[in-house]
């Protein structure tokens, strides 16, 4: 990278420089010939000149009749000249050289046949550059003929290493001022070389992040010249791209998530015979290990009916569907359906595996109950009919018929019975019987159903042994309906069991769920049978010879029924003999007894002495068409910020509730851009120093749903705002939301959020800031979150901990905290192992309060498609959480907020969901799982959709805020607890 680098800046420098000398080289040939030449003929015609003028003043003077006078006169014309002057008589004898002694001049070559003495006799004129004979040097001499009566001629000459010395001088200073030119033209290249050289490295740069994945749109601009426009079209050309690549990716992921969600199987192989996709479903269908994606199909479906079936297909047929068992699963059914895939030029095959052993089953279990009822019925018929004929035959006496009729009597009574259970269960399966929850004392309970039974175990004399631990004294239940469920277990138990054994009925605490069974030492149930006997009609003894008077269908209903509680039946062979039928329910812990049909026992232990909250409507500070209500708290007290819509403008607000009650609304921002989705909520802050900061979103590119986090402070109470800032910068039109604002020691600001940079996949990242608003630092806290279930922060006496929604790769999204400690984030560590796996995300965040080292955190969760909410407290800061102690009624939205009592406890809010109707609601819920009686906040009905309702505390004051779904307004209330 440097080698290139260096290579390109020096080659263009070097090419730079080799064209300036160049150019100044020839410049300076071209300049120094023609200057040469000028001075030359400068030099020439002012000889000429001198040696005219030197004529015409030798004209003038009187006649010098002595050689030594025109020897004088020559020195002195030779003075004034700087140059040599010669006199020549007309017979070419020199009378006079300014350059020769006078002794000398006789003695002197006649000049006659001189060249330039010649040319001057000939034209008036002479010139010529030659070595001097007199004085041995090379000269320029210029003669003209004078009118004297001595001297013929005068000649001037100037030696010719003046000319040169002259022609040096102009020379010498061009040499200077190009090379001059030069150096200035080789730091301006240099510099030049640098700029260009920098831009090329940007773009090189620019490249090579692109070819790694990151399509961040460089910060700085490419320049407005070619190689600007070249690298912008490149740009935009890649973030096209780039974005096509992530609409594809998106739109993949999509198939994948849909294909991945599918109960179907699906396989795919494109036209020669190459392997394309397999979801999951498929893969467990026909129990696929290695999946060859590319290789041919056969490769990976050993199973041969189903590789037929896409051979036929390639061949251009089109086969009927195919009944088939998976590899090693005789139980299980599949229907295989092979067809030409549609769409492409190339048609490939598209294999949907659907599983239709429940399909099967049920029409199974249909055809046996036709039967069975039949049969069922057929029995007391066929014996009334008998008895009926016997009865109108004259002949029986009155014992026969007394014995006839009592027969027809027990014989209608078991249709009764069965045409009771079978309306029973066709109640329970049209979802008719409805469940009447409360909180029943086990021991009543239990009680209720040895009393109805205790004469018939009395007759087969069986002993009934009652057993309830002390966990298990409180169950949550529709006691009418747990009462005919245990009776049918312990009327079965008396049926099948021996005389004078012990039937155990015993209610203990197992798993956090709570138990109820009964067990016998009868003769048990067949292995074989053991899955089967809750099916209707399923009798082991299939014969009937011996009849125990059922209708087959008791199971069946205690199967329903205790269902319908959420709870399991299941049965199992003890080990010592007999049969042990368990059923399992939802542990209770409630504040009191009620609906149990006997008188009421004291609260058990394990249940708060708390009652229900005193909530009172309060005039919330938030007009109409207000929305994304959010609660924040500080020492001074509780704000209120929320979202209001005016003519297409939305404006950030806030009031803040004090001792006073609600001041007067503020506003901190209003923009037509600003972000508004019902989860992710924008908030303001009041910093220990008193200073507010806000934060809220700005769409970036709403088609994208993308928009930035921005954030400003006001020091005077929200009447000024700072100028918006983001604690993000890298510049990507992405998902940047749902943040938790907080302040870490020392008065700083710290925020959390999640941020959509990657496009792949979201991350959760925090940035902090100093009492300045400078920005400390932005740090990844993990990489791959939940995206848009909101973030929780809470401030212990430890540092924060944040708490969010993870994501695994097997999309596993339970609630992981993160912790600062020693100002790096620790790896996020999961709440409690819910398993809730799912393709999507629940916009369901959790909620973190902290006092101390005291945190408590409340969660949705749904892992059975149940929703529920659940709190953990932490005593050490957050590092561990204890068990989940469950918050919600009988269901939940989620939608969770938490506030920390002074006393350990903690104010958990949830939306709770019964039927359609949604409630808001709250209870406290105290470290030992105690939680006091739910309180109904406001009843949200049935378009509830984008309610999040936030809770916060203020001393002694709970505020509770949401948005009313009718009015589309921001609500609030309030409760005073003690603390
Ligand atoms: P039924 O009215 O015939 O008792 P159930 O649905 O209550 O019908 O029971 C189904 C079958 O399960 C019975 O026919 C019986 O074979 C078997 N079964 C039920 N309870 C027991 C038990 N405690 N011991 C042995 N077998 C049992």
């Amino acid at each position: 990278m440097t080698r290139a680098r260096a290579t390109f800046q020096t080659q263009f420098f070097v090419a730079a420089l080799t064209a300036t000398i160049l150019a100044l080289g020839v410049a300076g040939i071209l300049f120094s010939g023609t200057m040469r030449r000028q001075v030359d003929d400068q030099i020439e015609s002012t000889l000429v000149a001198e040696t005219r003028l030197a004529a015409e003043l030798l004209s003038r003077t009187a006649p010098l009749p002595t050689i030594p006078e025109l020897q004088d006169e020559a020195i002195r014309i030779g003075e004034l000249l700087s140059a040599r002057v010669t006199f020549i008589a007309e017979d070419g004898r020199v009378v006079g050289d300014s350059f020769e002694k006078l002794s000398d001049l006789a003695s002197m070559e006649n000049h006659a046949r001189r060249p330039e003495v010649v040319e001057a006799r000939a034209s008036g004129l002479g010139r010529s550059r030659r070595s001097s004979a007199s004085v041995k040097m090379d000269m320029l001499y210029a003669a003209v003929p004078v009118k004297h009566p001595t001297i013929a001629f005068v000649r001037v000459a100037v030696p010719l290493t003046d000319v040169g010395h002259q022609v040096q001088t102009v020379l010498t200073a061009t040499g200077t001022a190009l090379g001059l030119a030069l150096v200035g033209a080789a730091a301006i290249a240099w510099l030049f070389s640098i700029r260009i050289s920098q831009r090329v490295r940007l773009i090189a740069q620019v490249a090579q992040r692109y070819e790694s994945g990151d399509l961040t749109p460089p910060r700085l601009g490419f320049g407005d010249d070619e190689l600007g426009t070249v690298a912008r079209a490149l740009d935009q050309s890649v973030q096209e791209v780039g974005r096509r690549l992530a609409e594809q990716a998106r739109d993949r992921a999509r198939t994948e998530a849909i294909l991945a969600g599918m109960v179907e199987g699906v396989i795919v192989v494109d036209a020669q015979g190459r392997l394309q996709l397999v979801n999951d479903a498929a893969k467990l269908m026909l129990k696929l290990r290695d999946v060859s994606i590319g290789r041919q199909y056969s490769e990976t479906i050993r199973v041969p009916a189903i590789a037929d079936l896409v051979a036929e297909v390639l061949l251009g047929h089109r086969p009927e569907a195919l009944q088939l068992s998976p590899p090693r699963d005789p139980s299980r059914a599949i229907m295989a359906r092979a067809a030409p895939a549609a769409g492409s030029a190339e048609y490939g095959v598209i294999l949907v595996l659907h599983d239709i052993t429940d399909l099967k089953r049920a029409d199974q279990i249909r055809r046996d109950f036709v039967a069975n009822v039949s049969h069922e019925l057929r029995t007391p018929l066929t014996a009334i009919r008998g008895y009926v004929e016997a009865l109108s035959e004259d002949d029986a006496n009155s014992d026969d018929r007394r014995r006839f009729l009592e027969i027809i009597g027990r014989q209608t009574l078991r249709m009764e019975r069965l045409v009771k259970d079978l309306l029973r269960l066709a109640r329970l399966d049209a979802g008719q019987e409805t469940l009447d929850l409360v909180a029943c004392d086990t021991r009543l309970l239990v009680q209720g159903v040895v009393d109805d039974l205790e004469s018939a175990a009395e007759e087969r004399r069986q002993r009934l042994d009652v057993t309830i631990a002390a966990e298990a004294a409180v169950v949550r239940a529709d006691p009418a309906k747990l009462h005919d469920a245990l009776r049918n277990l312990v009327a079965n138990a008396i049926t099948y069991s021996p005389e004078q054994s012990t039937i155990r009925v015993e209610a203990t605490p197992v798993d956090g769920r709570m138990t109820l069974s009964v067990s016998d030492q009868g003769p048990g149930i067949p292995e074989e049978d053991l899955s089967r006997v809750f099916e209707r009609f399923y009798r082991v003894d299939k014969s009937r010879a011996r009849d125990p008077g059922g209708t087959g269908l008791g199971l069946a209903i205690v199967k329903h029924l205790v269902e319908l509680h959420g709870g399991a039946v299941r049965v199992e062979n003890r080990e010592d003999g007999g049969a042990k039928f368990t059923i399992a329910l939802l542990m209770a812990i409630v504040c009191s007894l009620a609906g149990c049909t006997r008188a009421p026992a004291p609260p058990p232990q394990s249940v708060s002495s708390s009652g229900p909250l005193r909530i009172e409507r309060d005039t919330s500070p938030a007009g109409p068409i207000t929305a994304q209500p959010q609660l924040t708290a500080s020492g001074g007290g509780v704000i209120l910020s929320w979202q209001a819509s005016d003519a297409g403008d939305t404006t950030l607000m806030f009031a803040e509730r004090t001792d006073t009650g609600w001041s007067p609304a503020k506003t901190v921002v209003s923009r037509r851009d600003l972000f508004a989705n019902w989860a992710d909520l924008p908030s303001v802050m009041r910093m220990s120093n008193g200073d507010l900061v806000a934060h809220w979103m700005q769409d970036t590119d709403p088609a994208a749903e993308a928009y930035d986090l921005r954030l400003a402070t006001s020091s005077d109470g929200g009447r000024t705002w700072s100028a918006p800032f983001s604690p993000h910068h890298d510049g990507t039109k992405s998902e940047h939301g749902f943040a938790s604002l907080f302040e870490a020691s020392g008065g700083s600001l710290g925020l959390v959020w999640l941020d959509g940079r990657s496009m792949k996949e979201t991350g959760l990242r925090t940035a902090m800031f100093d009492r300045e608003w400078t920005q400390l630092s932005e740090d990844a806290i993990d990489t791959r979150v939940c995206d848009c279930c909101p973030t929780a922060v809470a401030v212990t006496a430890s540092g924060p901990i944040v708490a969010f929604r993870g994501r695994t790769d097997d999309e596993t999204r339970d609630i992981s905290v993160s912790r600062l400690v020693d100002e790096t984030w620790t790896d996020p560590v999961t709440v409690h192992h819910d398993k809730w796996h799912l393709n999507g995300c629940p916009v369901n965040g959790p909620a973190l309060s902290a006092s101390g080292r005291d945190a408590a955190v409340a969660w949705f969760t749904a892992p059975q498609d149940e929703g529920h909410v659940f709190v953990a407290f932490s005593q050490n800061a957050g590092t561990t959480f204890g068990a989940p102690v469950r918050v919600d009624e009988s269901g939940s939205l989620g939608r969770v907020d938490v506030e920390l009592m002074p006393d350990g406890s903690a104010m958990v809010s949830w939306i709770e969901l019964a039927g359609k109707q949604a409630t808001f609601m709250v209870r406290r819920v105290e470290r030992s799982g105690g939680r006091s009686a739910a309180t109904t906040v406001t009843t949200l009905g049935t378009n509830r959709s984008s309610v999040y309702p936030r809770m916060a505390r203020r001393g002694n004051e709970i505020i509770f805020a949401w948005t009313d779904p009718d009015s589309l307004s921001v609500q609030t209330a309030t409760t005073r607890v003690v603390p």
